[in-house]
């Protein structure tokens, strides 16, 4: 339901450059590599910077359509993309924007993360914290603590979910000359 969120917003609201380019924080006038450049001609959108491909996307998302309410699930095999699983289902914006609201108030530091729903548990067997953690109804108490191979994540309000520090540079050389 989040894909369909997003092309939606995309194609209703548009790409906001602005606050892309300051966020990451690029300069939309650096000249693209010359790899990438003939990348975007071969694709019929030719850029020479940031800004001309940033031009190209707000375009291209302007003329799509919404996608569909009915969305469909479907799990490949990274093997040989054979179909191992599909569900239908439909769009249901009301549950989505709960479920977004609930997601921000634990990334914003508002709320303490909460178990894993009980019809989930069976994540549990696949937990770092399975061996110490009041919401798993089967504990390994073997194990004592936490598996050491892993580190635990920690919410980190200053920044987008899975977005690099603001002080750490983004690299980009082989996208720019
Ligand atoms: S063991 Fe605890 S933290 Fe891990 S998935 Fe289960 S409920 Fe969540």
């Amino acid at each position: 339901m989040c894909y369909k969120y997003l092309w939606d917003t995309l194609v209703v609201d548009g790409f906001f450059a602005e606050q892309f380019f300051n966020f990451f924080p690029l300069n939309q006038y650096n000249l693209l590599s010359k790899e990438i450049r003939e990348e975007t001609t071969k694709s019929g959108f030719p850029a020479k910077t940031l800004e001309d491909m940033v031009r190209q996307y707000r375009t291209a998302c302007s003329m799509l359509p919404l996608a569909q309410d009915q969305l469909l699930l479907r799990y490949e095999s990274q093997k040989d993309q054979s179909v191992l699983a599909e569900y239908q289902f439909a769009y249901d914006s009301d549950w989505l924007k709960k479920q977004l609201q609930s997601s921000l108030e634990f990334w914003t530091g508002k709320r303490e993360a909460n178990y894993t729903p009980e019809e989930e548990r069976w994540k549990c067997q696949h937990c770092q914290f399975e061996s110490v953690c009041p919401g798993n109804p089967k504990p390994n108490t073997s194990q004592g603590s936490p598996r050491p191979d892993r580190t635990p994540v920690s919410p980190r309000p200053d920044r987008m979910p899975g977005s690099p520090p603001r002080s750490t540079p983004v690299r980009l050389s082989k996208f720019f000359e």
